[in-house]
C-alpha cells in the first residue's frame, strides 16, 4: 500500500519511549504556528513509498522498540498509517502516534464512522494529541513540545471511554 513520507529516523529516542522507528507522515492540514516541520505540510512534498519497505527497515533492526508515526499528520493518510500501525502491533512492537487532532475531535469522527481513524487509533499504544501551541512551548516535557498536548493510554481510554493520561 503506497504512502507519502518526509522521512525515517531508524533510531529515535525522543519520539516516544525506547528506541524507535520514526515515520515522518508527508501532508498536514493543520497549520500550528511555529510549526517544527513545516515541510511537511505539503499534500505533494515528500517522497512515496510503501508500507511493505518500511515495515522491512523494522524488521531490519533487532533493537528497537516500536515505530512512532509522526509528521505532518498521520491521520492525513489514515488507511496506509493504519495498516504500518495494524502490521507493526502484529510484530510484536508499540506504536506511539503524534496528532494534530484532540482526542475529542478523533472520537466525533469514530461517531460519524470513519474507519479509518477508528483502526489506526485502535492500533496506537500511546497518542500525543492537540496542535502544537507556540505560546505552551516547554523544553521540560517528555516526547511533547507544548503543555496542551497530552500522552494518552489509547487502550485504557478506549476501554473506559474517558482520556486517560500516562
Ligand atoms: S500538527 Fe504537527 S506537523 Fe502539523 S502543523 Fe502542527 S506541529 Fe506542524
Amino acid at each position: 500500500m503506497k504512502v507519502r513520507i518526509a522521512g525515517l529516523v531508524n533510531d529515535s529516542i525522543t519520539d516516544g519511549s525506547g528506541l524507535r522507528l520514526s515515520v515522518f507522515s508527508q501532508g498536514c492540514p493543520h497549520f500550528c504556528r511555529g510549526c517544527h516541520n513545516p515541510a511537511t505540510h505539503d499534500p505533494g512534498g515528500g517522497h512515496e513509498t510503501d508500507v511493505t519497505a518500511i515495515l522491512a527497515v523494522l524488521d531490519a533492526n533487532p533493537l528497537l522498540d516500536g515505530i512512532t508515526l509522526t509528521g505532518g499528520e498521520p491521520f492525513f493518510q489514515v488507511s496506509p498509517m493504519a495498516k504500518l500501525a495494524e502490521e507493526t502491533q502484529r510484530r510484536g512492537f508499540s506504536v506511539w502516534t503524534y496528532t494534530g487532532y484532540r482526542w475529542e475531535e478523533l472520537m466525533e469522527k469514530i461517531e460519524k464512522g470513519n474507519a479509518g481513524f477508528a483502526k489506526l487509533l485502535k492500533h496506537t499504544d500511546v497518542l500525543v494529541d492537540g496542535r502544537y501551541e507556540s505560546k505552551l512551548r516547554s523544553l521540560s516535557l517528555p516526547f511533547r513540545g507544548s503543555s496542551n498536548q497530552r500522552l494518552i493510554d489509547v487502550a485504557r481510554s478506549l476501554a473506559t471511554g474517558s482520556v486517560i493520561e500516562l
